[in-house]
């Protein structure tokens, strides 16, 4: 299974399904994709392979900011409707997760009792949680710190919020995950192969941090919302 997301000027499609190709060696029984532009967010998933997955992407779809997802089913059988990206109940928030939320039943019945979910997978419960605190007045980056902050288990994240466009949010903690930087957009992904097109550049994420991905920075940041600075190195894939 693996993550991908891409923040930039270029199309972001076509990195997302190059992306989602290279991590294929790492399995999976499904695939998705979520782009965002001034439409609104798009969402593409399917069960099966890549290949699967790429016929039914709307080539007419623009957009410069998008998350990818290969799933290796934990929680609710492998089909569409639990194929990742999974949204909050208002389409506000779109999120791709690896990794178990050991305690989704719990959070849900604590958070959201009254939410329908859409899916058999313990990620949604994440990301309409996510959308309760903010329907409670947080921030979106504070929303996002406060409901990881309660889960027990593991995750490699990446979410959208429909109403900002210039941000792509990032979490890990047991899951791998890595950012890519690069001049005027950033990636994330399980791991370097999948950026291998765009970066030599990468910045390594630690347990229980969260990244505010721009354009042109990213922020890193504990879950109490303290600032780590950390810079990026260089890989040579010379041979
Ligand atoms: N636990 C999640 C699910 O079953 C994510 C699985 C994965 O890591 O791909 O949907």
């Amino acid at each position: 299974c693996g993550i991908v997301g891409y923040i930039g000027d270029k199309d972001a499609r076509d990195i997302l399904l190059k992306g989602l190709s290279n991590l294929e060696y790492r399995g999976y029984d499904s695939a998705g994709i979520a782009l965002l532009n001034s439409d609104g967010v798009h969402v593409f998933k399917e069960k099966g392979r890549i290949d699967v997955l790429r016929k039914i992407v709307d080539p007419a779809v623009q957009s410069t900011l998008g998350i990818g997802h290969t799933r290796w089913a934990t929680h609710g059988v492998p089909n569409r409707r639990n194929a990742h990206p999974h949204q909050s109940a208002s389409g506000r928030f779109t999120i791709v997760h690896n990794g178990v939320i050991e305690n989704f039943s719990q959070l849900k019945a604590e958070y959201i009792p009254d939410v329908t979910l859409k899916s058999d997978t313990d990620t949604e419960v994440v990301v309409q949680v996510i959308e309760h605190f903010v329907e409670n007045g947080l921030g979106v980056e504070e929303a996002l710190r406060k409901t990881l902050k309660f889960i027990d288990g593991s995750y490699a994240i990446a979410l959208l919020d429909s109403e900002n466009s210039d941000m792509l949010y990032v979490a890990k903690n047991k899951s791998p995950l890595l950012i890519g930087t690069g001049d005027g957009f950033n990636v994330v992904a399980s791991d370097a192969t999948a950026m291998i097109q765009q970066t030599k550049q990468y910045v390594e994420l630690m347990d229980e941090e969260i990244v505010e991905l721009a354009r042109d920075s990213y922020t890193i940041k504990d879950l109490d919302g303290n600032v780590k600075t950390r810079e990026p190195y260089t890989v040579s894939f010379d041979a």
